[in-house]
């Protein structure tokens, strides 16, 4: 789509709004007039419908009416914050002149105007338009010789962060940085994914210019004093900070020295195993009820930020992993300690968004106020901490230095207790901090002194009762009579009529002018100094930014173990034991997330072990058991056990031995994904072939009734034949749930794969599930008693067992025969309707139905006969 085309004869407005809107392309232009942002032509469309506010018309161009609508500037973030998640970018024009100044050009031009800002997805730094808990990462891509580079950037913390990796690996490099906007060169593959895709122009994505904004941005000229030494790195680079650049109108942005290959060391896990492992939000898209939601006891927004980083890039290093264990471990036995820590962590702010802000800025008196409690709450940490007699290196890093408590000291004595969010509000600094302001405070109020002596004074010269000082706006302080009394003061000596109203009269003095004078210069002197007062604090707040953000990631690091250790404390989580072999036993496992979904139904989680590993190798196992039975809950319990153990916390079993993982692969059947509308059998052998390309020995591989998005041959066949490679090639660890019987079978010719199957009992005809893991496989389906639960009238469910009986009857034992005589006979029914009830039938397939299907496929089938 292009921009509306405005062309012709214009009004000077209209032209320079013509202009700047060429400047703002796609993004929705908010131009600013006055107290409103107005948009016009498509732009006031499209924003009149996603805000749902009134479109309006103004004026006209080529004889059409213009299209309009209009945002109080107060309210501009709220508006901004829908549009940008309703997928725009939006560009915000402001009045760059005085009004007063372009009057002076003539009655008819226009003020200037510049867009200042560009807001995108990913470029957002307003409080209120940012989610405390999540990382507002923009990044940018560039591919060079098969090799994939990405840097991103937080803009609302500073923080940078380069990776490489092959550009096969791009959707596993992508989702642990946690990214709201991608942008690439123009021209280059836009890649999809949970983030807003943005093109960009490719001359920023070169070498050259990268090195120039390097230099710009961090005052370095040799990149390679970065860690940044390949191209790609850089070509990645310059996009990254043009584009902040671009946006930002070249204001600039304080971003710190780029953290290079963090990856490198993480467990690899690609975007649809976090999906199916709902991670940090569920299938549907939502935060609550993912696993995230589940176990977060973080106090503060940094903490909680810091948990979502660990849940989302869990590690692979050992000595890394269990140094976070130690932590937890730590803080579990104590509970009081833990207890003192939480209280002192409540409400501690957002210490690197404020000083961000600071840095972009955009901050004020507040956010002085927040970096000062931020370091008092890292003094009460360390001091509490330093009773301790052995604290676990995470715990024990907490160090605020003397200029830490000095600058917190000064802010302390400096602001007031009430602190306002703009400089220009005033009166937050304490009388007695600097005696340049405390002296022109102390002169506004001796002159407000002044003016009551003087108008007490004024009364009793002129003998006028009812006269009075006011404040006027051109005239200062004056004197105000009524109307019956000015004509006496007029014929006074030292009172000019300046001013007439209907019933009153204003006249100044000499004296009154001059204190006039003395009070605005007083006021003006007084907003003046406590401006520089705050540029003064400001300034040594921003120099003592590394030491502060220091401060801030270890007090975010403090809440995130705290908020494990009281995790573990509550829902009785234990310790994993690591090893860097492929061990994998798992005693009393739970699935958090469902369990906590049971226990607000006052039902009880039932807990499995799970063994995958024969004292020497890997082992998978195979999982049987009618729907419903907790195949899916067991399989997904044991990936989030590893993802928990490594990301640093403990894990809800009684006891996890586990062999690092390297990578994890979770893939549910692909005909839970029919939403998505592409050819799920498509879908599930791409995931299917990437796992099986992919997996190695150190891997975790999880496959929850592959293949069944396909005839049952084929999709039995494409499972047997992936459980064998994985069996004897990639020699994994997996679970392998299957409605396929037949596999197991399989088990008996491949000695590291055990069948297991879902506990039921049948009693009195009807299932119960008893959701426990037993060697061996499930000897039927059940789906004919799952369909008596769900309520099928009992006449279709008896006939539905006669015809299972017979069906059953008629296969070969152990039946993995291409083409199964399956319908040979069924008794008692006229030949022509023996083939519709058959042809009905050979298209069933029971174990991929829902009992609703199921059901009408027995009504129709039930109407055949
Ligand atoms: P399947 O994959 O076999 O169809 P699910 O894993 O989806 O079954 O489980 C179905 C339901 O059974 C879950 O939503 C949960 O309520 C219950 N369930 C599963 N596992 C357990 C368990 N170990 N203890 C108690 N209830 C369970």
């Amino acid at each position: 789509e292009h921009p509306p085309k405005i062309a012709g004869k214009l009004t000077p407005m209209m032209a320079q709004y013509a202009r700047i809107k060429s400047e703002a392309g796609d993004a929705l232009l908010f131009y600013r007039m006055g107290d409103f942002y107005e948009l016009f032509f498509s732009d006031a469309e499209k924003a009149a419908e996603a805000l749902s506010i009134t479109l309006t018309k103004r004026g006209h161009h080529e004889g059409e009416a213009i299209p309009m609508c209009g945002v109080p500037v107060h309210a501009r973030d709220g508006y901004l914050e829908k549009l940008v998640r309703g997928g725009f970018t939006v560009a915000i024009a402001e009045q760059t002149e005085d009004p007063a100044e372009a009057k002076k050009r003539g009655a008819k031009s226009v003020v200037e105007r510049q867009i200042v800002r560009i807001v995108t997805p990913g470029t957002v730094t307003e409080e209120n338009l940012l989610d405390p808990k999540s990382p507002a990462r923009l990044a940018a891509l560039s591919v060079v010789d098969g090799k994939a580079f990405i840097a991103a950037a937080d803009l609302s913390t500073g923080e940078v962060l380069v990776e490489e990796g092959p550009e096969g690996r791009l959707g596993d490099m992508l989702p642990p940085l946690q990214i709201r906007e991608l942008i690439a060169a123009e021209g280059e593959r836009l890649l999809q994914g949970a983030f807003a895709a943005t093109e960009a122009d490719p001359r920023s994505f070169s070498v050259e210019a990268a090195k120039g904004r390097i230099e710009a941005f961090w005052g370095v000229n040799e990149p390679s004093g970065l860690g940044l030494t390949e191209g790609g790195a850089l070509r990645a680079i310059g996009g990254l900070l043009s584009y902040i650049e671009l946006t930002h109108a070249g204001e600039s942005i304080p971003l710190r020295m780029p953290r290079i290959g963090g990856q490198s060391d993480k467990l690899a896990i690609d975007e649809a195993t976090r999906r199916s492992l709902e991670l940090t939000e569920t299938g549907e898209g939502s935060y609550k009820g993912s696993l995230l939601h589940t176990i977060d006891r973080t106090r503060t927004a940094a903490g909680g930020r810091m948990l979502r980083g660990w849940l989302a890039a869990p590690l692979t290093d050992r000595r890394a992993i269990e140094e976070r264990h130690d932590g937890v471990a730590y803080l579990l036995s104590d509970h009081t300690l833990r207890d003192e820590l939480i209280s002192l962590l409540k409400g501690s702010p957002d210490l690197e968004r404020a000083l961000a802000r600071l840095r972009l800025e955009r901050g004020g008196p507040s956010d002085l106020g927040l970096v000062q409690r931020a370091v008092a709450t890292g003094e009460a940490l360390q001091a509490r901490l330093r009773l301790e007699h052995t604290v676990p290196d995470l715990l024990a890093g907490l160090n605020v230095g003397d200029r830490l408590q000095g600058l917190a000291a000064t802010l302390l004595s400096a602001l007031t207790d009430e602190l306002p969010l703009r400089v220009s509000d005033g009166g937050f600094l304490r009388a007695g901090f600097d005696a340049a302001l405390d002296e022109a405070v102390s002169l506004q109020k001796n002159a407000r002194q002044h003016l009551a002596a003087e108008e007490a004074r004024l009364r009793e010269a002129t003998g006028i009762k009812s006269l009075r000082v006011k404040h006027d706006k051109t005239l200062g302080y004056c004197v105000e009579v009524g109307k019956a009394h000015a004509d006496r003061l007029a014929s006074q000596e030292g009172f000019t009529q300046r001013r007439t109203m209907t019933t009153a009269a204003r006249f100044v003095t000499d004296d009154l002018t001059a204190l006039s004078q003395r009070i605005a210069d007083a006021e003006g002197e007084a907003a003046a100094r406590e401006a520089a007062v705050f540029r003064e604090l400001k300034e040594a707040v921003t120099d003592a930014a590394e030491e502060l953000l220091d401060l801030a990631g270890h007090i975010a690091r403090t809440d995130t173990l705290t908020s494990l250790a009281e995790l573990a404390a509550e829902e009785d989580f234990a310790r994993p034991a690591l090893t860097d072999g492929t061990e994998f036993a798992v005693e009393g496992g739970r699935h958090p997330v469902v369990e906590a979904a049971l226990r607000r139904e006052g039902k009880a989680f039932v807990p499995n072990g799970c063994s995958l590993f024969d004292g020497e190798d890997a082992e998978l196992q195979l999982v049987t058991g009618p729907n419903m039975a907790g195949k899916s809950t067991y399989l997904r319990q044991n990936a989030i056990l590893v993802v928990l153990a490594q990301a640093g916390s403990f894990v809800p079993a009684s006891s996890f031995r586990l062999g690092i993982v390297d990578r994890l692969f979770s893939r549910v059947g692909a005909s839970d994904d029919l939403a998505r509308g592409r050819s799920t059998f498509m879908v599930e052998m791409v995931e299917t072939a990437a796992i099986l390309h992919q997996a190695t020995c150190r891997s975790l591989v999880i496959l929850d009734e592959v293949g069944r998005g396909t005839a049952t041959f084929d999709g039995l066949s494409i499972a047997w034949a992936a459980l064998e490679h994985l069996h004897t090639e990639s020699r994994c660890r997996g679970l392998f749930a299957t409605h396929y019987h037949e596999l197991t079978r399989l088990a008996e010719e491949l000695p590291r794969l055990h069948p297991v199957a879902m506990a039921v009992r049948e009693w009195r005809g009807k299932v119960v599930f008893l959701h426990e893991v037993k060697p061996g496989a499930a000897d039927r389906s059940y789906g004919v008693a799952v369909a008596r639960l769900a309520g099928l009238p009992e006449s279709v469910v008896k006939r539905a067992g006669q015809l299972l009986k017979l069906l059953e009857d008629q296969s070969p034992a152990g039946g993995l025969v291409a083409d199964l005589p399956l319908f040979g006979a069924v008794p008692h029914q006229p030949e022509s309707e023996r083939d519709e009830v058959r042809a009905m039938l050979d298209g069933l397939d029971p174990d991929d139905m829902s009992p609703r299907e199921a059901h009408e496929a027995l009504c129709r089938l039930k109407d055949l006969s």
